[in-house]
């Protein structure tokens, strides 16, 4: 090690990781890039009640301050406007990884810079981990699945992706980032995480990312038609966002290097998808079909056989019970209501 972190009443994540969630007896000190975001505040949110100190990087490309700033007065938070694409020292013992557009239509919305994101991003949040000694997480995705032939997926499958296709940027970039996170690992005996993340929703998405369940929840919400992409027949597989940081902890704190796919196994056409939103919001919901996107992957659906057996971790929020608590979020702020969940 070149670098003896502080760890002064703290607890030091290299220490096996065998304590549970919430029996630590000291606190952490947790960088979360991308923590304004979607995924990362309700994971900023858990570990802030844990005890630990948490600092919060991003750029705010798809991030909010409202996400986050219900943590402003605790001392034990931080929120730093960076760019994870340009160095950044700090000390710290556990990094989990997250700064990187999610939805289709932010990361082709500069491709380029989605690449930089993840690939001279993770680079530098592994040099940083290298230099102080960290744990690191990396949130990579299905996508590096691509269109799979093997259904449902398992990590040992290598995946089918186009390399020179409109979704390359984000998803041969996660399998690069995956390629340096193992990289650090095997060279630099950094102590690395990889959770490829199923299809997640819950409050706090932007409500116009074009992701389909925020599109189809506001569009409900709306009075407008849902807007179903080619024939509706493709299918994903939809975790709530607290099964998922329950996910990223437990990963984070047990002894497995990974990759693990943490998602819901539940599968679902699009078409299904938008009567479980007509169910929840309003059974007169129309739907409208548009033609689909290049290169949208056909269907997508996790086996996580390896993340129960590893990681003693499965999903409890079925899309029956979890679009409910989206959808109420999703009324506050669509009608105006700008009042934020936590705040
Ligand atoms: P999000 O867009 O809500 O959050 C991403 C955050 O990263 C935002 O706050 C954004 O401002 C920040 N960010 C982006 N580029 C940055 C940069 N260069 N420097 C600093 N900050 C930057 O997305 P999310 O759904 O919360 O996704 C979080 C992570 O999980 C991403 O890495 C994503 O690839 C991964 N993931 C999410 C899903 C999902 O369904 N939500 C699925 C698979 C993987
Ligand atoms: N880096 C960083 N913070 C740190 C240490 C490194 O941002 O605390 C960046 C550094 O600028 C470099 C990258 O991480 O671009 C990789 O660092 P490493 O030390 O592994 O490689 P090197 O600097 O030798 O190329
Ligand atoms: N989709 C849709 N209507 C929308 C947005 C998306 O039918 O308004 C479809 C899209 O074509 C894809 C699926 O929903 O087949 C999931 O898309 P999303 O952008 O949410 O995530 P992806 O899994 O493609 O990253």
């Amino acid at each position: 090690k070149y670098y003896e972190p502080l760890r002064v009443g703290f607890q030091s994540a290299n220490s096996g990781g065998k304590i549970p969630l919430g029996l630590k007896s000291k606190s952490l000190r947790i960088v979360v890039t991308g923590g304004a975001g979607f995924v990362g505040s309700h994971l900023v949110d858990r570990l802030i009640a844990r005890g630990d100190s948490v600092i919060v990087v991003d750029n705010f490309f798809t991030g909010r301050k409202e996400n986050v700033m219900h943590h402003f007065k605790n001392p034990r938070f931080e929120l730093i406007r960076h760019d994870v694409v340009e160095p950044l020292l700090l000390e710290v013992d556990q990094i989990y990884h997250l700064a990187c557009p999610a939805s289709p239509v932010h990361y082709k919305h500069n491709p380029v810079k989605t690449i930089k994101t993840n690939v001279v991003g993770t680079l530098n949040m592994l040099g940083l981990a290298k230099r102080v000694g960290a744990r690191f997480l990396l949130t990579s995705t299905s996508e590096v699945y691509g269109d799979p032939l093997q259904h449902p997926q398992v990590e040992t499958y290598w995946g089918n992706v186009n390399p020179i296709g409109v979704r390359s940027c984000y998803d041969e970039g996660k399998r690069t980032a995956e390629t340096l996170t193992m990289d650090y690992h095997r060279g630099a005996g950094v102590e690395v995480r990889i959770a490829r993340i199923f299809n997640t929703y819950g409050p706090r998405m932007c409500i116009d990312d074009g992701r389909v369940v925020s599109n189809f929840v506001a569009q409900a919400l709306r009075k407008e038609p849902m807007t179903v992409y080619g024939d509706g027949k493709q299918t994903r597989s939809f975790q709530f966002v607290s099964d998922l940081v329950e996910g990223l902890m437990r990963l984070m704190e047990g002894e497995h290097v990974g990759p693990f796919n943490l998602g819901n196994p539940g599968e679902f056409t699009m078409l299904e998808l938008a009567q479980v939103v007509q169910e929840t919001i309003d059974p007169n919901a129309r739907i409208e079909f548009r033609p689909n996107t290049e290169d949208d992957p056909h269907k997508r659906k996790p086996d996580i056989t390896k993340a129960k057996d590893l990681l003693g971790w499965e999903p409890k929020i079925s899309l029956h019970q979890g679009l409910p608590m989206m959808v109420s979020d999703f009324r506050q702020r669509v009608f105006g209501d700008h009042k934020e969940e936590g705040t």
